[in-house]
């Protein structure tokens, strides 16, 4: 098998090693930013979760001549015109904890009839003279009525999925996957990478 080198372009552990399960059976060798000389990450100036992946994405391919991947991701609220959405990193400041943010949105929706919201997760590929490809999924569920959970992070003890009757901070590790916004994405990229990369 060829030895090919992608970079993850993230610092989230979790999240390079959900990518790196993936692709190193596949014969590449996966780098995140921190095995870069002198990473930068770009400001996310887009405007939808597909501009941000693709130019996190750019932002590698470009610098360092390799390929890379990078994902977009975030909390649609329907009663809030689907905010945090592309904001939900920054949402309330990048280093208020989660338990405050995940208060204040339960607040937020506490008089409204509709509590419905989704994940949504892009998912780029870039490589050197090719276009971007980037691959989009979703996750429905409602803001719970209270936090529960310790599993996962960010918004997951809010999170809460009508059909289980827990929240996704309540899902085993690794179950997630199965449902996640961000699971469904990346296997849409696998699929992709096993026909064309
Ligand atoms: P990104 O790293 O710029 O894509 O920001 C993603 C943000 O969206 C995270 O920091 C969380 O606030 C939120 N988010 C995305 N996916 C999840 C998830 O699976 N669980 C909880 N929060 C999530």
């Amino acid at each position: 098998m060829m030895e090919k080198k992608i970079v993850v372009a993230s610092g989230n552990e979790g999240k390079i090693r959900e990518f790196r399960q993936m692709l190193e059976p596949k014969g590449y060798t996966v780098l995140s930013l921190k095995d870069l000389p002198d990473p930068t990450e770009p400001e996310e100036t887009g405007t939808t979760f597909q501009e941000n992946a693709i130019l996190k994405a750019r932002a590698v391919t470009e610098r360092y001549g390799l390929d890379a991947i990078a994902d977009d991701s975030g909390l649609c609220v329907a009663a809030l015109n689907d905010e945090p959405g592309i904001h939900s990193a920054r949402w309330m400041g990048h280093d208020t904890p989660y338990s405050i943010k995940n208060q204040k949105l339960i607040e937020l929706v506490a008089d409204k009839e509709d509590r419905t919201c989704h994940y949504a997760c892009a998912i780029a590929w870039t490589s050197p003279g090719k276009e971007p490809v980037v691959f989009f999924d979703t996750w429905y569920g409602e803001i719970a009525h209270e936090p529960r959970g310790t599993n996962g992070f960010g918004y997951d003890p809010i999170f809460y999925i009508p059909e289980r009757g827990i929240t996704s901070a309540e899902l085993a590790p690794g179950e997630k996957n199965i449902y996640s916004h961000r699971g469904k994405a990346l296997r849409k990229l696998e699929v992709w990478m096993n026909e064309n990369c």
